[in-house]
């Protein structure tokens, strides 16, 4: 068993990053997965994760959902511990009722959109905000109209997912996500699936939401243009560890490591 007391109960300060990732370790089996990783993200960043497949790029985004049980480490949110709990003043791994209340602050995105296919583009959106949150459903309504606006879907509302094109069903699912008001919101692969030509309609709605809204967001991109444009930092991941991060500049402009340079001459 870890010893948890070099874990604080909880982040305190005027540093308190929104996420931080303290000595995480996830292993399938034999195979570590993410070895002792610390990562902090501030309020309001966009950090981008790149590295060669395998390298848990994902199942950091999947940690974070709480999808995944962890081996070893803590993940705080916003100052508390996300995949622990407190228990006779130590941290204890969290129970499924921690972790349900604990999952409503992260919003995710994936490659395969996951739309519920019965339900309308704005009963998409409604649907956690009254059925989770609790919310009446003229405000999440409203809320939800208001984020169909934002990703330019509101004419399409009362389409159903199969009458739209995949770049559209992103763009709701986008929507869907915000209108749960994560604290840190996750982008999984979100262009991957999609047709080059609705590529940017989708990666505008992000660019949109890192230039107007403070939110915090972790993406994992295979499109290195987007995140050289977009991240205020990006993260190179290789065998579980950050092997290099910065600023998108250096990172891209002037990479200090040898598997950086070699990943990125590879993916050029
Ligand atoms: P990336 O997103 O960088 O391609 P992943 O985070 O998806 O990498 O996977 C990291 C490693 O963990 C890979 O070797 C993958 O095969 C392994 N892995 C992921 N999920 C599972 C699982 N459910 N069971 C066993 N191994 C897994």
């Amino acid at each position: 068993m870890e010893d948890m007391s070099a874990y604080p109960l909880r982040l305190e300060g005027p540093d308190v990053p929104m996420v931080r990732f303290m000595n995480v370790t996830k292993r399938y089996g034999s195979l570590t997965v993410l070895d002792s990783l610390d990562l902090d993200i501030s309020e309001g960043e966009m950090v981008t994760v790149i590295g060669p497949s395998g390298s848990g790029k994902t199942t950091v985004l999947r940690m974070l959902m709480t999808l995944e049980t962890i081996n070893g480490g803590v993940i705080y949110v916003d100052g508390k511990p996300l995949t622990h709990m407190e228990k006779n003043g130590t941290l204890v791994p969290a129970d499924p009722r921690h972790l349900r209340r604990a999952r409503a602050d992260i919003g995710m995105c994936f490659q395969h959109f996951n739309l519920f296919p019965h339900m309308t583009a704005l009963q998409n959106c409604m649907e956690g905000p009254v059925q989770v949150l609790g919310l009446p459903k003229a405000e999440a309504r409203a809320r939800s109209e208001e984020l169909l606006d934002m990703v330019g879907m509101i004419d399409k509302k009362d389409q159903h997912p199969a009458r739209l094109s995949g770049g559209q069903q992103q763009r709701v699912a986008i929507a869907r996500a915000l209108a749960m008001r994560p604290k840190v919101m996750l982008f999984d692969e979100v262009t991957s699936a999609l047709d080059p030509e609705v590529i940017g309609e989708v990666t505008n709605v992000i660019r949109k939401l890192v230039s107007e809204h403070n939110l915090t967001m972790l993406m994992v991109t295979h499109q290195m243009g987007f995140a050289r444009d977009i991240s205020d930092r990006v993260c190179f991941f290789y065998q579980g560890k950050i092997e290099e991060q910065g600023p998108p500049e250096e990172l891209f402009g002037n990479p200090q490591r040898e598997r950086t340079q070699q990943f990125l001459s590879a993916v050029k």
